[in-house]
């Protein structure tokens, strides 16, 4: 056998099952160890810097520069005693990973050596941001981005290292990551959900959204990984021929977990928890080899960084597991791809979720409110929903058979999808009898209680019970730059249905009577969103189009969505993103979409030229001699017959690869010839993606023909299977 896949084979085989990051007693006892929360702060601090940060953590309160020395010495001196030597400011640059610089706590002055760290190094600090994407917004002469200390996410200590969660800004202010939209549409939609609110509470001032953020993973054997350099570079296969059997079986979801696979869970878990990421479950995928975690949900900010941390920690632990963690959305070809489904639900400060059925009429009309907001929100900015979630690994996965389908809907249930049909069905509100009339739909609906079982696996967004499923986010995204999306066109409607009800009360309607015209109002606007089917059929392909619901079919065309005005107004109203902000935005996702599948396309040619048509020629070469020797011996070659034929299959599959690897080539020449690069991701996404299936396919073709010995490749076999 090709001796670099024996190899790998041979070490993946020795690779044992064992724990490494075990902890002794409850969990309870080393929960959170590694964070610096709130509670321990305090015992770091005098009471004024400590009350400085809690009014920055309750109410965004600027932190002053004469608090932040201390501050700072308080976060070195428990950093210290937990063994730290370095800090990094960790941040989400627009790349969907995070990044970090690591300094060291140490300076020497007058021969003498301590640990440093002072306020101007909590609340900025200047990397060489240079080669981050800002999509135009900074010059490299001015490579000048700051990063400081988000104070809604608590610093923590990983890897010896003190990490400071911070935002990422240029030097003239404007975001160049995806946590400073996050955290001004969370302002804007506490904004607008509590202005809402207010009309049933007034007791109501502030807002809070939720996430509980599930990952779905794929583990493979660190050997086997290093003998592909498809997954090493893309984190995907570009080629490799289906295994026989996969997940027909669907013995693969909520079976019984791998021993070894269960070790590396339980390790990771024990880290999480001394990060105070309270994970909860943990289940097989449908895929084989794919797996899921999920916390308990908390609040937005804090959810997205834990589940980058989380990322990072798996990928630490995996290392000694001899295993690596692939979230790719779809590292495998024909089986289920992953994704991060992201619960999504908002809270008063008083602790009430808006979006939970109540039991009297007026709990109902809040929650209808938010629905129904929730409801016009999605449909009338679905594209840009949708494309929010558009990358490209991610649209190997969408629109599959598997995946949330390429078209937004919202699936509510039959419960309250009949409750939605009786309000759009009522007669028209005329204002005098209206309130009569709207409260007593109220009172018809006593209570509601969507059922949590009734549950719709192929809606991209879901509500299940007293939140919203957003199922179409990537594995590998961060869910960041979907949630400001969600944040922003829901405070966005919100504000509309607060300006709706003002202006009815002000031509006279109670209050309840003009909420109930604004729900009905905003549903029946909304109608076209809802669907309750099967997401994946052809039937909703279709309806969806007559609907006149827009599909994202294609990733770069799908960006042009942010040069919409409906889109710009959106984030400019609310403060979220200037217009050069989407603008660069715009340029980074068409920037990183094109480069992406340019490595892809690269890394595709090279194992077809360099590990495949070897492998195919070194067995045609076999064939040949076999061919010759029957000949010689039997005087002709009726007797190989069988050789003869695959030979000549083979040799017109080297052919096409051959050929189709040139043609990919050119492709990719002539779209790198493009200047615009709007247009080039586009050339990208049509010209150089189609040549790769080509590719692939007369590849995949001579993985089944060529001799099992000489291939040089893991197999999906050996890949996804323990
Ligand atoms: P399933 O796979 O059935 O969707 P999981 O238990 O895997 O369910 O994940 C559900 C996720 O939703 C968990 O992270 C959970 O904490 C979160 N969740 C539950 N209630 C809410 C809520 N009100 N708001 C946001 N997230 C929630
Ligand atoms: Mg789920």
């Amino acid at each position: 056998m090709a001796t670099f896949r024996q190899r790998a084979l041979d070490e993946a085989a020795s690779h044992k099952t064992g724990r490494y990051f075990a902890e002794d007693g409850p969990v309870s006892k080393y929960f959170g160890q590694n964070v610096l929360d709130l509670d321990k702060m305090r015992g770091y601090m005098s009471q004024q810097a400590y009350e400085a940060v809690l009014a920055a953590v309750k109410f965004g309160a600027k932190l002053d520069r004469s608090v932040s020395n201390e501050i700072a010495s308080g976060m070195k001196a428990w950093a210290i005693e937990m063994g730290a030597t370095h800090y990094t400011h960790l941040f989400h640059p627009l790349t969907d990973s995070t990044a970090e610089k690591h300094e060291a706590f140490i300076s020497v002055k007058d021969g003498k050596a301590f640990e440093k760290f002072n306020g101007s190094a909590l609340v900025q600090q200047e990397p060489d941001a240079s080669s981050f994407p800002n999509g135009g917004l900074r010059n490299t002469f001015e490579a000048r981005g700051y990063s400081a200390w988000d104070p809604s996410s608590p610093v923590f200590i990983m890897d010896g290292t003190l990490c400071i969660p911070s935002v990422f800004v240029s030097y003239t202010g404007e975001a160049l990551d995806t946590k400073v939209p996050d955290l001004k549409s969370l302002q804007a939609l506490s904004n607008a959900a509590t202005s809402v609110a207010n009309l049933f509470d007034e007791g109501v001032k502030a807002v809070k959204v939720n996430l509980g953020i599930e990952q779905e993973y794929f583990l493979v054997d660190e050997a086997l990984y290093n003998a592909r350099p498809d997954l090493m570079l893309c984190n995907r296969t570009v080629i490799g021929h289906t295994s026989a059997k996969d997940q027909q079986l669907e013995d693969h979801y909520f079976g019984a977990i791998p021993s070894r696979v269960s070790s590396f869970m339980k390790d990771f878990e024990t880290e999480a928890y001394k990060l105070g990421i309270l994970l909860q479950t943990r289940h097989n995928e449908v895929a084989p080899n794919q797996f899921e975690c999920a916390p308990v949900f908390c609040e937005a900010t804090k959810a997205i960084d834990q589940n980058m941390m989380l990322m990072i920690l798996m990928q630490k632990v995996a290392e000694k597991h001899h295993l690596k963690v692939i979230f790719h959305e779809k590292p495998f070809d024909g089986v289920n791809g992953s994704g991060k489904h992201c619960n999504w639900s908002i809270m008063t400060d008083t602790g009430v979720n808006l979006l939970s059925p109540g039991s009297t009429p007026t709990k109902n009309l809040q929650f209808l409110s938010f629905y129904a907001s929730v409801l016009r929100a999605v449909y009338r900015h679905h594209y840009l929903l949708m494309t929010s979630v558009a990358t490209l690994s991610n649209s190997y996965r969408l629109g599959g058979h598997e995946a949330p389908p390429a078209v937004m809907s919202v699936f509510s249930g039959s419960t309250l999808y009949g409750v939605f049909q009786a309000i759009m069905n009522m007669k028209e509100i005329d204002v005098d009898a209206s309130s009569q009339e709207s409260i007593k739909i109220v009172n018809s609906i006593p209570e509601i209680f969507p059922d949590n079982t009734d549950r719709n696996r192929t809606s991209p967004f879901a509500f299940t019970g007293n939140r919203f499923e957003f199922r179409a986010v990537g594995s590998s995204q961060n869910v960041a730059s979907a949630v400001y999306v969600v944040n922003s066109i829901v405070a966005e409607s919100l504000n509309e249905f607060r300006a709706e009800v003002d202006a009815l009360e002000a031509a006279g309607e109670d209050r309840s009577s003009a909420v109930m015209t604004v729900v009905r109002r905003f549903i029946t606007q909304a109608k076209d969103i809802m669907f309750e089917g099967n997401g994946y059929s052809r039937e909703w392909e279709e309806e969806a189009s007559a609907r006149g619901l827009r599909a994202v079919r294609n990733v770069p065309e799908a960006y042009e969505v942010y040069h919409e005005e409906a889109t710009v107004d959106l984030f400019r109203n609310l403060g979220v993103l200037a217009p050069n902000e989407v603008e660069a935005r715009f340029e980074i996702l068409n920037e990183t979409y094109v480069k992406k599948l340019q490595i892809e396309a690269r890394v595709m040619g090279d194992m077809c030229l360099n590990h495949v048509i070897p492998a195919a020629v070194r067995y045609q070469n076999i064939l040949i001699e076999n061919v010759k020797g029957v000949k010689e011996i039997f005087g002709d070659t009726s007797l190989c017959a069988a050789e003869i034929s695959t030979l000549k299959e083979i040799s017109t599959y080297i052919n096409n690869v051959s050929a189709d690897v040139e043609a990919l080539v050119e492709a990719r020449k002539k779209a790198n010839r493009i200047a615009d690069i709007a247009e080039r991701a586009k050339a990208y996404s049509h010209d150089v993606k189609d040549m790769m299936d080509k590719v692939r396919d007369s590849a995949d073709h001579l993985e089944m023909l060529i001799d099992d010995e000489t291939w040089p490749l893991p197999k999906y076999r050996e890949l996804l299977f323990f």
